[in-house]
């Protein structure tokens, strides 16, 4: 099997679904969520170092210097960013990773990582997403319009990625998110060294 973890990169606009679809596919033997750092504050119920390691602008910025993260983007006034360190072990030790993050940071970690499988998120139509975010009411009239403006820039870079899944039907979506996980580990580009050991009689 293929010895490094597969790298999954995993985005879509705010209000989607994406933590919804893919909670109750994480497994902590085979794949794990990178937990990202962050200068935005907590929402109501998250904590320190599970939904994010949640930082001041001068600790992102000393990561940043000291080549800590993978990646990081700006996104409404907030850095976010995927510390290196957990994400290069775990793939070295073969477990998958999945980076729940923005377009600027996927693009980002496909220059890095070309061989990264990347998933894109779709609401069913730009209308359900805006009803979606106004409903989540944790936020401000004003940051629900920005993260709707954001929204439109994100939607229009789901064409750059390997895998679209429109979240409808949580279950369909759901259905398709893990096929999605498991036939990305068959494509022949990671099989490459198993077909070798293999066929080591040729
Ligand atoms: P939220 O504030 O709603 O948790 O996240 C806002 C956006 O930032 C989401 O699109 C989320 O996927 C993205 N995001 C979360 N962590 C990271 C990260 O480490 N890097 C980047 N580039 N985006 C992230």
């Amino acid at each position: 099997m293929a010895e490094q973890g597969t790298l999954f990169i995993y985005s879509g606009p705010s209000g989607v679904g994406k933590g919804t679809l893919l909670g109750p596919l994480m497994d902590p033997d085979s794949l794990r969520f990178s937990v990202s750092m962050t200068t935005r504050a907590p929402r109501p119920g998250e904590a320190d170092g599970r939904e994010y390691f949640f930082v001041s602008r001068e600790a992102f910025e000393e990561t940043i210097a000291s080549g800590g993260l993978l990646e990081y983007a700006q996104y409404n006034g907030n850095y976010y960013g995927t510390p290196r360190k957990m994400v290069e072990e775990e793939l070295a030790q073969g477990r998958d990773v999945i980076l729940e993050i923005e377009v600027q940071g996927a693009r980002q970690v496909r220059k890095a990582f070309p061989q990264a499988v990347s998933i894109f998120i779709l609401p069913p139509s730009y209308e359900i997403l805006c009803e979606r975010l106004a409903g989540r009411g944790t936020e401000s009239p004003q940051v629900v319009e920005n993260r709707l403006a954001q929204a439109k820039r994100e939607l229009l870079c789901a064409g750059e990625y390997d895998y679209i899944i429109v979240n409808g039907d949580v279950e369909t979506a759901r259905k398709q998110l893990q096929a999605v996980l498991t036939a990305a580990k068959c494509e022949k580009r990671f099989m490459d060294p198993f077909i070798e050991k293999v066929c080591e009689f040729a």
